[in-house]
């Protein structure tokens, strides 16, 4: 038998694929039959095409939206808002990992989230070095921090080349959602 090892993987990169790319390991890894849970922070409440399609994956691909939305330069109350729901999102993604329920946790905009200050680096680090050994943790979002960079296995950067919408092409369904 080949060995088998959960590795630390990173999506990042200005280019688009880095979440799209994930939930395609998510799906390879569901069809042989691993137990894939995805953990979105930042995002909210949008539609997303895979939703739909995680619902119907059934029990073993199920995707959870742990954001409050699109983040930027909030600040005050929203900002607040954010925090506190990217706090409880990590402290999810620390139960999760430890739970043995799963064989790969995707933690989606987890970098951009770090990124904002909404969640420390640090503690992800730490989660990294705490998870069991046989999990995969696939981190995606632009702008990965140096620390996990170096704690990763496998590290991908998505360059933009084109994207439609410095065209003006608006998102499309089945695209961007
Ligand atoms: P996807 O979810 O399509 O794999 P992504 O995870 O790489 O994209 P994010 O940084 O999460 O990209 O950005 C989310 C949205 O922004 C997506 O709808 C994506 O198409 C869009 N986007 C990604 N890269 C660019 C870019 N270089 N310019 C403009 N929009 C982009
Ligand atoms: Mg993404």
């Amino acid at each position: 038998m080949p060995e088998t090892k959960g590795l630390v993987i990173v999506n990042t990169g200005n280019g688009k694929g880095k979440t799209t790319a994930a939930l395609g390991l998510g799906l390879r890894a569901w069809g042989q039959g691993l137990k894939v849970l995805v953990l979105q922070f930042i995002k909210g409440n949008w539609k997303y095409g895979e939703l739909q399609a995680a619902e119907r994956m059934g029990a073993d691909f199920v995707i959870r939206q742990l954001g409050e939305g699109f983040v930027n330069n909030t600040t005050g109350d929203d900002r607040a808002e954010h925090q506190a729901a990217a706090e409880k999102a990590l402290q999810d993604a620390r139960t999760e990992v430890m739970s043995g329920n799963w064989d790969m946790i995707i933690l989606d905009e987890i970098n951009y989230a770090i990124k904002f200050g909404l969640v420390s680096g640090e503690a992800v680090v730490e989660l990294l070095a705490i998870k069991p050994p046989l999990l995969h943790l696939v981190l995606t979002g632009r702008d990965a921090c140096q620390e996990i960079i170096d704690k990763a296995d496998l590290v991908t950067e998505m360059k933009e080349i084109k994207h439609p919408y410095k065209k003006g092409i608006k998102a499309q369904k089945g695209i961007e959602f």
